[in-house]
């Protein structure tokens, strides 16, 4: 079954298309990465199906729900920014339960305070506590929890902004080129790790990217996006060996 359905999805900025009328269905459990050179829409469409941004016509499914106009937090996706996205003046523990902070408030809204306390606090904050430091454990920043994300290196940077995707426990994982702003070593080194951690999770991950490496050896299947447009959706191997057009065989460095 398929677990996200894009239909026809355009988006323009101003008189300029920056999609064209993207059709895609992702199965449940799936790594799927949009691969294309810088501008050809990768991140629009990823903020489209994280609800950051909507789409000028088409339709997006995540599950059983149309969640065209749905609220970003109400979709039961996260999202790991190329730029980390952290709060400087936050620690590494404040970061990560942002999400949870969050959803608590939300719920608070709707219960009734009964001389200004909130029944259950205390215990939703212990288990938010318990999330965070679990999660941060399973990362490996279990140790940082108590610094800013200025005192961190750009690999525990990354860990704590994946971190702070997973306290939720999403359905969907967004990820758009969360490695991009790592040295060389390191990339290679977290690749592994967010292959593992997809295989721990078994849940759908949307992965993008500019760099071929990157997809080839991250994905079930990848999406090769130009300009706007999806040209190929295969397994690595296929998008390798059996390129659609030259510009896909070109962009993947393939000997077609
Ligand atoms: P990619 O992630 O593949 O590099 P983007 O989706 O970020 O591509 O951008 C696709 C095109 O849309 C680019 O030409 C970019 O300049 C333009 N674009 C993206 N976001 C905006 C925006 N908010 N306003 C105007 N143009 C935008
Ligand atoms: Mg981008």
């Amino acid at each position: 079954m398929s677990d996200i359905h894009l239909d026809q999805i355009t988006k323009s900025f101003g008189p300029t298309p920056v999609l064209r009328g993207i059709s895609l269905a992702i199965e449940k459990g799936e790594f799927l990465t949009l691969l294309g050179p810088s501008g050809c829409g990768k991140s629009t469409l990823l903020r489209i199906l994280a609800g950051l941004e909507v789409q000028d016509s088409g339709s997006v499914r995540i599950g059983e729900s149309l969640v065209d106009g749905m609220r970003p937090k109400l979709r039961d996706v996260a999202m790991v920014f190329q730029s980390y996205a952290l709060y400087p003046h936050m620690t590494v523990a404040a970061n990560m339960a942002v999400p949870l902070r969050m959803r608590q408030l939300n719920a608070w809204q709707r219960l009734p305070i009964v001389g200004w306390v909130v029944p259950g606090t205390r215990r939703l904050s212990a288990e938010i506590d318990a999330e965070v430091d679990r999660t941060a454990r399973a990362l490996g920043i279990g140790h940082l929890l108590s610094r800013k994300p200025g005192q961190l290196s750009g690999g525990q940077r990354q860990r704590v902004a994946v971190g702070r995707a997973m306290v939720r426990h999403p359905a969907v994982f967004l990820m758009d080129e969360p490695l991009s702003n790592l040295d060389a070593k390191l990339r290679v080194q977290m690749r592994a790790e967010i292959k593992d951690l997809h295989r721990r999770l078994g849940v759908t991950f949307i992965y993008v990217t500019h760099d071929q490496a990157e997809a080839m050896t991250l994905s079930d299947r990848v999406a090769v996006m130009l300009d706007g447009d999806l040209i190929q959706v295969a397994p690595p191997q296929e998008i390798y060996a059996d390129p659609d057009d030259r510009r896909v065989a070109e962009f993947v460095g393939s000997p077609k």
